[in-house]
């Protein structure tokens, strides 16, 4: 995707993935309101969220900003329903998902969220293409449906070359390509990533987060983005911080 002497900005540009406005006044897709999480470690009591509120609406893509320890991965696992033992509301897509069954939860998470993690974790016996077919198979498509956009989602992210290899077989910045397919095969109104780029070099990370916007963008979801990287930040349409266990 990238040419050479292109700079990030390049990228950027030529991506079309500049800040964008339409999300404005866009419905919330993600409502957090006086969330809070403490950890008990050796007896000492941690006050990791202290009341954080925040929101996410539709179609816009908001950076997760803070130091590491500052409790990013926390908020998104209360976010991604993947950690109970929170204290608040939080709101995904204008439903209130604090105190859901087991089975709702999976039905939210299935439905409604997408997730790209520092590390791919994709499944290792499968190819590239069944990584991001099997979530579409679990929500109910058929084989052809999923393979199709499976494949136009691969292709997309410069991966139709790599649609069979497995995960082992492929690049560091590929794995994470194939991950960010993953995350949006189903539609997800909101994407959760947890330091996405975190464990790429430099100049792979950004263009893969260039990638990650654009395809964010053009699929018209919501993303929410911890990262601890300003850089990686500043390229998302807002930037919240969280300092001591408050959003600023
Ligand atoms: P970040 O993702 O911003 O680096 P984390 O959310 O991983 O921060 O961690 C925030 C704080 O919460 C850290 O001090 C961490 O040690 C603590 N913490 C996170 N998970 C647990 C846990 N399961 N048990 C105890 N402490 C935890
Ligand atoms: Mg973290």
């Amino acid at each position: 995707m990238s040419e050479a002497g292109e700079t990030m900005t390049d990228i950027a540009q030529r991506e079309g993935a500049g800040p964008h406005h339409a999300a404005a006044h866009a419905p919330a897709v993600l409502s957090v309101r006086d969330l809070r999480r403490s950890f008990e470690q050796a007896g000492v009591r941690i006050d990791v969220l202290r009341g954080v509120d925040l929101e996410v609406r539709r179609g816009e893509i908001v950076a997760l900003l803070g130091p590491s320890g500052s409790g990013k991965s926390t908020l998104l696992q209360a976010v991604g329903l993947l950690e109970g033992g929170f204290q608040g509301s939080i709101r995904i897509a204008g439903e209130e998902v604090a105190d859901l069954s087991d089975s709702d939860r999976t039905r939210v998470r299935r439905d409604t969220l997408g997730f790209v993690y520092q590390f791919h974790h994709l499944l290792p016996d499968f190819t590239a293409l069944e990584n991001v077919v099997i979530p579409q198979l679990v929500r109910g498509a058929t084989r052809g449906e999923a393979d199709e956009r499976a494949t136009s989602l691969l292709a997309t992210l410069g991966l139709a070359e790599r649609l069979t290899h497995r995960p082992s077989k492929l690049s560091g910045g590929e794995q994470q390509r194939v991950a960010v397919a993953r995350a949006l095969a189903n539609r997800p109104a909101l994407v959760l990533a947890d330091e996405p780029t975190g464990n790429l070099d430099e100049g792979t990370a950004d263009i893969v987060f260039a990638e990650f916007l654009r395809l964010v963008r053009d699929e018209g979801s919501a993303a929410l983005v911890a990262t601890h990287n300003v850089r990686i930040a500043d390229k998302m349409d807002r930037v919240l911080r969280l300092h001591e266990g408050h959003i600023s």
